[in-house]
């Protein structure tokens, strides 16, 4: 995994031997040696880690780390602190200034890397879903999400599995004084893993030695490899000291980990750093999936729109060719609908447009594909169909507006008929656009000649 990383550090030495360190392992190293330096370069260069001494002769650590944090150039690079002391109230502060990690002089190799990889995975993860985002946004299709943050009224959960029940009551009253936050169970491994199945907790704090003898890296990769915990934060408290157990927890996808003994407020901290992320990251995912959704979807009647439609029979088309059947081509429009809307209100309107694609997909098959062109023109297209079916479903189709009248809001009864020209393509057929101007040509006869009619394309 490369990765670019900014190495901070006042004095040249050591500057030295962490890029040697890093370069070994093919990153892409740079260097700043004040907090100046560092904030210039983080922002002109765009590191995809920083890590940051403490103390330096101009602005130390924690204000440079502030200054990060409180620009939007830099404020989503993640910031790994080295310090020669790890006294605990350092710790803390560092922390809250939004630091990522500490590693402690002289670095430990595998501290570094195992925390270096897990901040470019979450900093990777970051970018492709800011990059989807901003695709979307460009398409104009999401600005309505603009004050998706409203969302988050719902308290974050949080799920304990702690080494004994006493613990988890003493992490339970510290973590209950943070705003918006419940805990909601105190679990051995089993039941840890019942509860996230059906709880789908936000976080998961998980002791190195669970109670009933439980395996707690068992019990990260298991709760990481689901779908209801993937996305979960999951913090790791490390018992025995060893930097070597932290580093496993991580690489097995820990989002933190924490080294007992620790003040209660670092495991807070820790937890709400880690939920601030999560968040930003939920929201960037439904932002995507959302703008995804609405680039294909007609909101008004949950169909898919012109520009799905036109893609999807490219596929249609292709798959013509190779199975070597025919499939059908229907361009459907409702009768005067002007009319409609003139005399009785747009509301009408919307209903009857509603109305006629719930009785469209009433009468296809779910293999059938079927579109909003705009307007009052739908399209059905039929994989696999000879003229005999497509005679067949678009008769029935044509019966199933005029059979029933539409009744508005008001209770007025609405008669309405509908015009179909359908194509017939062959597996010889190449462009979708032919076959829908053949519909429509076929559409524009059936209008001619009377409306309420099925008219076929005649193929020359
Ligand atoms: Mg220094």
């Amino acid at each position: 995994m490369p990765g670019r990383i900014l190495v901070v550090d006042d004095v040249a030495t050591n500057r030295l031997i962490l890029k040697a360190k890093l370069a070994a392992a093919y990153y892409d190293v740079l260097e700043a040696d004040c907090g100046q330096a560092a904030f210039d370069v983080a922002r002109a260069e765009q590191p995809d880690v920083i890590l940051l001494d403490i103390k330096m002769p101009d602005m130390d650590g924690y204000q440079v780390c502030e200054m990060l944090k409180g620009c939007s150039e830099t404020s989503h690079i993640p910031v790994v602190m080295v310090t020669a002391s790890s006294a605990p109230k350092e710790r803390i502060r560092g922390l809250s200034v939004g630091a990522d990690d500490f590693l402690v002089k002289p670095i430990n190799d595998l501290a570094l890397f195992a925390r270096v990889r897990n901040l470019l995975r979450v900093k990777m993860m970051f970018d492709e879903l800011k990059l989807r985002d901003s695709t979307s946004r460009e398409l104009g299709l999401s600005d309505f999400l603009e004050n998706a943050e409203e969302i988050d009224s719902e308290p974050h959960t949080v799920m304990l599995a702690p080494a004994a029940k006493a613990q988890g009551e003493t992490w339970k009253a510290q973590i209950s004084k943070m705003s918006n936050v419940e805990v909601i169970g105190v679990c051995a491994e089993r039941e840890a893993l019942n509860m996230a199945r059906f709880e789908q907790p936000d976080a998961i704090i998980v002791h190195q030695r669970l109670m009933e003898d439980g395996d707690s890296l068992r019990l990260i990769s298991a709760l990481r490899a689901r779908p209801e915990t993937r996305q979960a934060v999951m913090i790791y408290v490390v018992s025995d000291g060893a930097i070597e157990t932290a580093a496993k927890a991580l690489d097995l996808g820990t989002s933190d980990y924490v080294l007992e003994p620790f003040e209660p407020e670092e495991l807070t901290i820790r937890l709400r750093t880690q939920l601030r992320r999560k968040r930003y990251s939920d929201q960037l995912r439904s932002n995507v999936r959302d703008g995804l959704k609405m680039a294909v979807i007609d909101p008004l009647t949950g169909l898919y729109n012109r520009r799905y439609a036109t893609q999807h029979m490219q596929k249609i088309v292709e798959r013509a060719q190779d199975s070597g059947n025919s499939f059908a081509v229907m361009m459907m429009d409702l009768d005067k609908f002007k009319t409609i809307n003139d005399t009785e209100g747009h509301d009408a309107g919307d209903m009857v447009l509603k109305e006629f694609s719930h009785r469209i997909q009433e009468n296809v098959r779910g293999v059938d594909l079927v579109a909003r062109m705009g307007g009052e023109e739908f399209l059905v297209v039929m994989p696999d169909a000879s003229d005999l079916v497509a005679k067949h479903v678009s008769e029935r189709l044509r019966r199933a507006v005029e059979c029933k009248p539409f009744v508005t809001t008001s209770g007025v009864e609405l008669k309405i008929t509908v015009s179909i020209g359908v194509a017939i393509g062959q597996p010889s057929d190449d462009d979708p656009n032919v076959l829908i101007k053949q519909a429509d040509t076929a559409l524009y006869a059936a209008k001619k000649n009377g409306r309420n009619l099925v008219s076929f394309h005649q193929a020359a």
